[in-house]
């Protein structure tokens, strides 16, 4: 049975290893953030999503098991650097304004995950791929959810603590 496959294919395979090399990086990333951040509420968010990320790489286990292909073989530059810039938070910045500086650095790579997800769902949905569509959405609201936390720990909690101890 020779099928014959979009020539979109090829582009979404490889968007889903570039995915899948990101979400091995933020694996091994998180733990450190988690153990950097100052308040406890930052923490348990970081704690969290490395539970949830460690279910993401696993979608896209599913996704690629389902085509035949193996996810394995590319590095993501773009999340590279983005951590490579969490690290230099981490190592310059003042205790006092560490956490409002890693949840910077976090959103930027929640951002950029959002924006590949975004399209790998929709190129998903075009090449009528359905079961990998939905394992796409459901880490894309994760994502999403991720990032809002993000966003009412930086107004809520950190940047204000960080201006009073100024
Ligand atoms: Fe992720
Ligand atoms: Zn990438
Ligand atoms: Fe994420």
């Amino acid at each position: 049975m020779a099928e014959e496959r979009h020539p979109l294919h090829d582009l979404f395979e490889d968007q889903i290893k570039d995915l899948y090399s990101a979400e091995n990086q933020i694996i091994k990333a998180l733990p450190k953030m988690a153990k950097n951040a100052t308040s406890p509420q930052l923490r348990a968010a970081f704690e969290k999503h490395l539970e949830e990320t460690r279910t993401q790489v696993t979608r896209l286990e599913q996704i690629a098991d389902e085509l035949q292909f193996t996810p394995k073989g590319k590095k993501c530059k773009g999340c590279e650097g983005l951590i490579e810039e969490g690290k230099e938070v981490m190592d310059e910045i003042e205790e006092d304004t560490l956490d409002a500086g890693m949840i910077g650095a976090a959103q930027r790579i929640e951002h950029y995950e959002i924006a590949a997800y975004g399209t790998a769902r929709a190129h998903a949905q075009l090449l009528g791929y359905t079961k990998a569509a939905r394992l796409l959405q459901q880490t894309l609201d994760e994502e999403g959810r991720a990032d809002k936390k993000l966003s009412q720990l930086a107004e809520s909690i950190v940047n204000v603590e960080a201006l009073q101890e100024a």
